[in-house]
């Protein structure tokens, strides 16, 4: 058997295929711990100035504030969420399930036909560690002072059917947050969600949908929204945020 004298595993191409680097910082591991690997210790990457994802996250964050009477509040930082391709191909079936269930209805429902009616939305949610803080991308394990770091991990939970609560705007997302009122900061979680047919509390007698819209609100006729299913909700950008 011949060791590699430098990083010290077997060079037997039977044994090495099963050692793999990490692409983002050289760790060596075994090739089935990298998608774990990457998921928890590179979840995320902070927008610098060169991004112009950054400019529109913050555009669409601060525009939908929408509190006259408060200043708008400061935002820490933007983070980039990486999903693995797990997580992504779940979401991507999801939408596809509700695309293929949409053309065989004999109501049309043209932008459930076309992209499962996938809208951008906001959700609120309590921060407590350095998640994005120079350069850390490491998710942390404290539930429930630091939800975000849960939802990136292992997705959004539903319980007891109550569904997941997705607004239009940035400042309804923030009223709505189940946070403890007391912490300093919190993370708004910019979403691809797929609503497909949704349920307007007004009207009744929808046989069946894929979400369901709250009250009205003054700002958007959407601007609540509750999905039903996990794969729904894609993460995809994470503002930290203070001084509200
Ligand atoms: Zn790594
Ligand atoms: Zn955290």
């Amino acid at each position: 058997m011949v060791v590699d004298p430098v990083l010290g595993f077997t060079r037997d191409p039977s044994l090495r295929s099963s050692i793999c680097s990490c692409p983002d910082c050289g760790e060596i591991m075994k090739a089935e711990s990298l998608e774990h690997h990457q998921a928890v210790k590179h979840a995320v990457s902070e927008l610098g100035p060169e991004d112009t994802s950054k400019n529109i996250v913050e555009i669409i964050f601060h525009s939908s504030w929408l509190k006259k009477q408060s200043p708008v509040c400061k935002i820490d930082r933007i983070l980039k969420v990486h999903n693995t391709q797990k997580t992504i191909t779940r979401f991507e079936e999801y939408r596809d399930s509700i695309k293929a269930k949409a053309t065989k209805l004999p109501k049309k429902h043209p932008r459930c036909i076309a992209d499962g009616n996938e809208l951008l939305r906001f959700h609120c949610t309590s921060f407590a560690c350095s998640l994005g803080l120079n350069g850390s991308s490491n998710l942390c394990n404290t539930v429930p002072q630091c939800n975000v770091c849960s939802i990136i991990k292992h997705g959004f939970k539903v319980t007891g059917g109550s569904g997941i609560l997705t607004t239009a705007t940035s400042g309804k997302a923030h009223d709505k947050a189940c946070v403890d009122e007391s912490e300093e900061k919190r993370a708004m979680l910019v979403c691809r969600v797929i609503a497909g047919r949704v349920k307007k509390n007004a009207e009744g007698g929808m046989e069946e949908y894929d979400s369901v819209a709250g009250a009205v609100g003054a700002y958007s006729n959407l601007d609540e929204l509750v999905v039903f299913n996990p794969r729904a909700i894609l993460p995809c950008f994470v503002v930290i945020y203070s001084g509200f």
